[in-house]
Formats: structure tokens, C-alpha cells, sequence
């Protein structure tokens, strides 16, 4: 019996948590995330990961930060395991050189204990790199990440075999159509044999165009939305309204108390000019500021980029070329020194930090003609953003003061937008075949409450050795995997 009262909050239920090993990815995929220590899905991968698998085509409009790479990836390393490919089997088109390394390395990790060479092909590099991309391309590497462009420059050589790709991952369609890579992707689309094609198509956003640009390509794909605009609920926003001439003084003294116990602080300008001014004022007082724009050389970015990482480096002031997509662990602050272009930005920038489980922080600089445009942010993303005061000898006439502290006024309708899942229901148990022990459902519980001591998937399969003493030929293969690789070699559903 329902014994709520009438008048009490109603209570949002929250989706149900999926382990990823109890979705039929292969067992070395999932030793590879167990290395890694993921093992809850993200709400993106507990819905995209299903029917994935099964072969589906994917319209999912989901931002950097929410594990949508894993999402695409997983399926696609599993099915390369049950099929392995003699030539290139996938391609991953992406917006950006950074992009496209970021996963390769997520790619490098999620097939650790398998048999795939993967190649990022990416211009901005020496001759040297084409070459040896020409060489991966020939030789046939199942998983390409590439930029379209480069891609293209490659493929109208003549030397690359695609007559067995079946995977395409369009990865942030939205702003490679922004950035005028949309001929090349059309082009690099139609070469590909359309049969047992799947594509799994993500974008941060879903304009018209895009909309449009996906029911060309797609073949009744599963849509999935996740919270869009919204950013992440555990990054920490707040936002000074400060007079322009006291930005740099805001700045310096927000950083002063900051750098004291965070590691990591990215500060994100609108201009390049702003970047370069900035930069030079802050590493007069800390050496560990440092400048990442498009105006360094590719070696250079991915060097500071790599210092960020490592903690050499505490404090990179950047412009949106670093918005979006690029994961550092462990940023704890993102500042921006002016109000973005628009709520999407907005989220990008702040969604460099909170990655995955983590907390994190977001301070904006709010000068007199960006409140409107703040605003109108807040509006998008349904929420108001905590106003910090800035100190008195910063205070304008009127300016500062309008800023005033509005207590904790955040919150309101964010949802986190997991509808319809697709994880934790039926037609998931694997009936006592290979990894999720012999019992079909799972009992809910954590793994490390599970009394199988966090064995479940290697269970049920009868005499297996250890995972560290099986090799690929011992593991036992789940006969359901064959079946649906053959399944996803059939026609599409319509
Ligand atoms: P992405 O949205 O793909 O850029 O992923 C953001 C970050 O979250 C990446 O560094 C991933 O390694 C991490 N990540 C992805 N999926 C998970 C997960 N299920 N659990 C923990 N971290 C994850």
C-alpha cells in the first residue's frame, strides 16, 4: 500500500544502476574496465550499450563528460572480439586532433587485453606521421579515429581497403558540421559498403540540421537524449558580477586562495588576446600559469597538456579550443574569465571539471554587457547560479553591488534526464552462460557486496582458470555473442 501523503515532494525516481557486467560485452573488455575500476554504467552507456550490441543504429545527443565515448567503444570492441577483422572494421570520426587522441587513449585501455591495433589519423603532424598512418591504413588496422578531413586526404589515395568497415562513430556531429567538415563526411559515408553498416551517430546537440543530417544516414536508429544543456549537479557554479577593470585583481585573488589546495585550474577566455594578456600577468606571481590557444604548435599544446596532467603545470588559461571533449582527471576549478557565447559553451567549459565521479567547481566573471547574456544561460539550463560578491575595493559605482549574494538559489528541474532505459531489465540474463554466474539476474548489490567476492562473471562457465592465467583461445565464448554476430551481419530492423 502506498502510505505517501498526498501533500509530500514527490520523490524522483532514480534509474536503476547497471553494472557493466551485466551487459553482454566481451569478457576482455570487461577485465579491461575492471582494471580500469569502472564498473557502473554512465546513464548514456546503460543505454546505448544494449542496443549496440545488438546492432542498432544510435542518435544519442549527449555531451563530453557523460562517458559517451565508453558508450560507442564498448560495443564495438565487443563485436570485435567475437569477429575478428582481417582489414580496417571502424571508423571513429571526430572534430579534433585532440579529440581523436583522447580516444585512441580511451581506446588503448578499453582493449588492453585484446587483439586490436587501433590508428589515429589526425593532420597537423610531420610527414613522418603520414607515412606511418598510410602504413596502418594499408595494413589493414581494425579501428581508425580520424578527423575527417585527414581522413579524406588518405582515402582519395587509393590505398585504404574499406570494404569491410562495419562500424562508423560520427563523434560530436554537430560541430563537424559547424566546422565544415560535412562534404567530407558525406563523401567518406558513401564509400563505405551500406549493408551490415552501423553507425553510431553523437552530437551535444540536435539542431534541425543535424536532425535532418542524421535521418539521411541513419537507419531507424535508437534515440537517446541525455540531459541536454543541463551541466553535471555536482559541479559547484558561482558567479561574480565584476566591472571589467577589476577582473584581472578578481582574478588574481580568487587564484591567490584557490592555489593553495587545488591542483588543477583551467581559466577560459573568449579571445586569444585575453589568453595571452592574462597568462602573462598570472606567471608574474605563480610560474605554473601557463597558455594553451590554437597559436602553439600542435607539439607544444599536447606538451603543456600533458605538464596539466602531470601537475607541472596548475594553471592553463585557454580559449574554447579546449572546451570541449578533453579529459584531465582532477581538474578541480573551472574559471571563466568572460561569459560564453552561448549556453552550450557554457556547459562544455564547466564540464571540464566533475569528469565522471568526481566534484568540481565553476566560478564565472560576469561584466556589465554579459549579464544578459548570462541570463539567458541560466534560463537554458533552468537554474540560477550562486552570485559571489566581489570584494569592496573592487566594487564598482553600482556594478559590484548588484552582484550581491543571493543565497543558494540553485536547483529547479534538473533532472538528469535517463529516460527509458534500456539497462537493468529483461532480456538481459545470460541464463548461466559465461559472466554473470550461472544465476541470470543479478541481486542488485554493489560488487563488493556481493558475496561471490566480485567473481560473478567468471562463474557459471564451469572450469575456468583465473582471469590473470586465461588466455584469448580458453575464455569461454557465450554462445547468445556468436548468435548476435550473426544477427547484426543480417538486414537491419526497418
Ligand atoms: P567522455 O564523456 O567519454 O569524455 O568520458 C568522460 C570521462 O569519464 C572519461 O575520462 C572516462 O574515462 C570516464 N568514464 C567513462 N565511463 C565511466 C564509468 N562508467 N565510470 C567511471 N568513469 C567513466
Amino acid at each position: 500500500m502506498d502510505t505517501t501523503p498526498d501533500n509530500a515532494p514527490e520523490e524522483k525516481e532514480e534509474p536503476p544502476t547497471v553494472y557493466f557486467d551485466e551487459l553482454d560485452i566481451a569478457d576482455e573488455v570487461l577485465d579491461a574496465l575492471d582494471d580500469m575500476g569502472f564498473e557502473k554504467c554512465t546513464p548514456i552507456q546503460a543505454q546505448a550499450i544494449p542496443p549496440s550490441i545488438e546492432g542498432r543504429d544510435i542518435l544519442a545527443v549527449a555531451q563530453t563528460g557523460t562517458g559517451k565515448t565508453a558508450a560507442f567503444l564498448l560495443p564495438i570492441l565487443t563485436d570485435i572480439c567475437d569477429n575478428p577483422p582481417t582489414k580496417v572494421a571502424t571508423i571513429v570520426l571526430t572534430p579534433t586532433r585532440e579529440l581523436a587522441m583522447q580516444i585512441d587513449r580511451q581506446l588503448e585501455g578499453f582493449s588492453f587485453h585484446m587483439e586490436a591495433s587501433s590508428i589515429p589519423v589526425y593532420g597537423g603532424r610531420d610527414g613522418h606521421s603520414m607515412a606511418q598512418e598510410q602504413k596502418a591504413l594499408k595494413g589493414g588496422a581494425p579501428i581508425v579515429v580520424a578527423t575527417p578531413g585527414r581522413l579524406m586526404a588518405h582515402l582519395d589515395m587509393g590505398y585504404t581497403d574499406l570494404s569491410e568497415v562495419r562500424h562508423l562513430v560520427l563523434d560530436e556531429a554537430d560541430r563537424m558540421l559547424d566546422m565544415g567538415f560535412v562534404n567530407d563526411m558525406i563523401k567518406i559515408i558513401d564509400m563505405l559498403p551500406k549493408e551490415n553498416l552501423q553507425i553510431l551517430f553523437f552530437s551535444a546537440t540536435m539542431p534541425n540540421k543535424i536532425r535532418k543530417f542524421s535521418r539521411d544516414i541513419l537507419k531507424n536508429p535508437v534515440e537517446i537524449s541525455i540531459a541536454i544543456s543541463k551541466p553535471a549537479e555536482k559541479i559547484k557554479q558561482k558567479a561574480y558580477y565584476v566591472a571589467d577593470w577589476a577582473k584581472n585583481a578578481l582574478i588574481e585573488e580568487v587564484l591567490r586562495e584557490k592555489c593553495k589546495t587545488m591542483d588543477r585550474i583551467l581559466i577560459f577566455c573568449g579571445r586569444k588576446k585575453t589568453v595571452r594578456e592574462l597568462t602573462r600577468r598570472l606567471a608574474r606571481k605563480n610560474p605554473k600559469v601557463k597558455d594553451v590557444s590554437s597559436d602553439l604548435e600542435q607539439d607544444e599544446r599536447e606538451e603543456r597538456l600533458r605538464q596539466f596532467r602531470s601537475g607541472a603545470i596548475q594553471v592553463v588559461v585557454a580559449t574554447d579550443v579546449l572546451s570541449r571533449g578533453i579529459h584531465i582527471n582532477g581538474i578541480d576549478l573551472v574559471i571563466n574569465f568572460d561569459v560564453p557565447g552561448d549556453a552550450e559553451d557554457y556547459v562544455h567549459r564547466i564540464g571540464r571539471t566533475a569528469r565522471a565521479a568526481a566534484e568540481g567547481e565553476a566560478i564565472t566573471l560576469i561584466s556589465g554587457d554579459d549579464r544578459r547574456r548570462f541570463k539567458a544561460i541560466e534560463e537554458l539550463m533552468e537554474m540560477k547560479v550562486e552570485r559571489l560578491e566581489v570584494p569592496d575595493r573592487l566594487k564598482d559605482n553600482d556594478g559590484g553591488r548588484r552582484g550581491g549574494r543571493d543565497g543558494d538559489r540553485r536547483g529547479g528541474g534538473r533532472g538528469r534526464g535517463g529516460k527509458g532505459r534500456s539497462g537493468g531489465g529483461g532480456g538481459r540474463g545470460r541464463g548461466g552462460k559465461g559472466r554473470s554466474g550461472g544465476g541470470g539476474s543479478r541481486d542488485g548489490k554493489p560488487r563488493s557486496e556481493r558475496n561471490d567476492g566480485g567473481k560473478a562473471r567468471s562463474e557459471g562457465g564451469g572450469d575456468q582458470k583465473p582471469r590473470g592465467e586465461r588466455t584469448r583461445s580458453d575464455q569461454p565464448r557465450d554462445p547468445n555473442r556468436k548468435q548476435r554476430g550473426q544477427n547484426r551481419r543480417g538486414p537491419k530492423p526497418e
